[in-house]
């Protein structure tokens, strides 16, 4: 890798976080590079849901009506037993729009990385492929990164974009993925197929069950149908390292529903995704290398908030690099970026230990069984649908600082609330 010129921003991984953010800051007029690892740029998966506070920024960069086209707006969101197939609890997802001003978007997950790299493309980031970073410093006046290949690259500031396994978060800390011991099979199907299943064909619904869940919604204008179905593997509990196969699917879903069972078959059975995340940590920002994405905070997916936090950390730092920009010096950006990357710090770390350590207390009462489960329905039962206390703090325009980020729905202990039900 022997870049000609010099970019202003060097932005490493091209997954939805780092192109997201490379868009960010070129439309606050910086030339961006990014290096991805991979030979082709693309995304592997299926379905993603996209909330409100995160469409509200596609809105902005203009990429809303095109992510819109290729997805689906489904009319609610349905939590479901998985046992027993009753419902549990459901959002309704026009109300929803009306409250927060934009749509619940449900996309695949290609279709949006394509949204991002074509927006990237039209904006003039330099993207680079084959370009595995192992190393990160500062030096004078910005930072260098290299590659596995001997290359370097300079720039004035590196936003490491590198996903679950970032090389850059161990400027900042030595720790490891943690994992849940959970692991999730995908499928997304021809609508066809799942005719006569069962299904709901215009919302997302979830069916919560003892040590497993499985999640279904339409894609590509319901052209599609997307799956997920998640489990507690025994095998990972034991601590064996051939964990998640096949036949501890179907084992984990013996006891469910016949709508949960019909999916089963339909599930790509040739992978699977072991689920990990990351305790949370409070620095982001070593010099002038900051982490943007999974690299920071990767979340368990049950607030299906990862992808979104991603384009969140991006739209913040290009609004703080717009307010710390003065008029372009001696060939420079004219970014105070010590200011930027602070104001960057003083806000997202937060919001996103709160969304990361939510998903794993989310994920607890999910997977319930046995007289917890019974406990929990009764409680989700008793929800008012219109209650929005459990998601203004997400689904709420992004916060630029900390003063804007809206007080957090204080969740009652989990014990405690079970309690008071007994
Ligand atoms: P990644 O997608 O991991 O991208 C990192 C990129 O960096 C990759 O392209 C990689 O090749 C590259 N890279 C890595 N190392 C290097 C290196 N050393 N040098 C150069 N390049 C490198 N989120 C939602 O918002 N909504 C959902 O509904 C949702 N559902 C999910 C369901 C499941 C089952 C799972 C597993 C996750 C889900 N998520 C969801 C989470 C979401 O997928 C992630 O949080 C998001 O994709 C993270 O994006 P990222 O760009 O930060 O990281």
């Amino acid at each position: 890798i022997s870049p000609s010129t010099r970019a202003e921003v060097i932005v490493v991984g091209g997954g939805i976080g780092g192109l997201s953010a490379a868009l960010a800051l070129t439309r606050q007029g910086l030339r961006v590079r990014v290096h991805e690892q991979a030979s082709v740029f693309g995304e592997v998966g299926a379905g993603l849901q996209l909330a409100p506070n995160c469409t509200r920024i596609l809105d902005r960069y203009g990429l809303l009506e095109e992510a819109t086209d290729l997805g689906v707006l489904p009319e609610g969101m349905v939590m479901k037993d998985a046992v027993d197939a009753r419902d549990l609890t459901r959002l309704d997802l026009r109300d929803l729009e009306r409250r927060y001003g934009y749509p619940y978007l449900v996309i695949h997950r290609s279709d949006l990385h394509r949204i991002l790299l074509r927006a990237c493309e039209r904006a003039g980031v330099e993207l680079l492929t084959d370009a595995c970073c192992v190393s990160y410093e500062n030096v004078d006046g910005g930072a260098r990164v290299r590659f596995a290949d001997g290359g370097v690259d300079e720039a004035e500031a590196v936003i490491a974009a590198d996903g679950l396994r970032s090389v850059a978060r161990e400027l900042l800390v030595r720790d490891e993925p943690v994992s849940s011991a959970y692991v999730a099979y995908r499928g997304a199907v021809p609508f066809e197929k799942v005719v006569g299943n069962g299904i709901h064909d215009r919302d997302v619904v979830v069916y919560v069950g003892p040590r497993c869940h499985f999640v279904q919604y339409p894609l590509r204008g319901g052209e599609m149908f997307n799956q997920v179905a998640v489990f507690e593997s025994p095998k990972a509990l034991a601590g064996e390292d051939d964990w998640g196969t096949p036949d501890e699917l179907d084992e984990a879903f013996a006891g469910t529903c016949d709508q949960v069972r019909n999916g089963l078959p339909l599930m790509w059975r040739d992978r699977w995704w072991r689920m990990y995340d990351r305790d949370p940590i409070m620095t982001w920002v070593a010099g002038r290398i900051a982490l943007l994405g999974d690299a920071a905070h990767p979340p368990l997916q049950y607030m299906a908030q990862g992808a979104v936090m991603a384009i969140e950390d991006g739209w913040v730092l290009g609004e703080h690099v717009a307010a710390q920009r003065a008029r372009r010096t001696g060939g420079g950006s004219g970014v105070d970026w010590d200011a930027a990357f602070a104001a960057y710090e003083a806000v997202r770390p937060e919001h996103c230990r709160r969304v990361v350590t939510t998903a794993r207390a989310w994920g607890e009462l999910w997977h319930l069984e046995g007289l917890r489960r019974l406990q929990r329905n009764a409680l989700l039962r008793g929800r008012d649908v219109y209650d929005y206390s459990f998601v203004d703090w997400i689904y709420g325009p992004t916060a630029l600082t900390s003063e804007e980020e809206p007080e957090m729905f204080r969740p009652i202990p989990l014990d405690t609330a079970l309690h008071a039900q007994r």
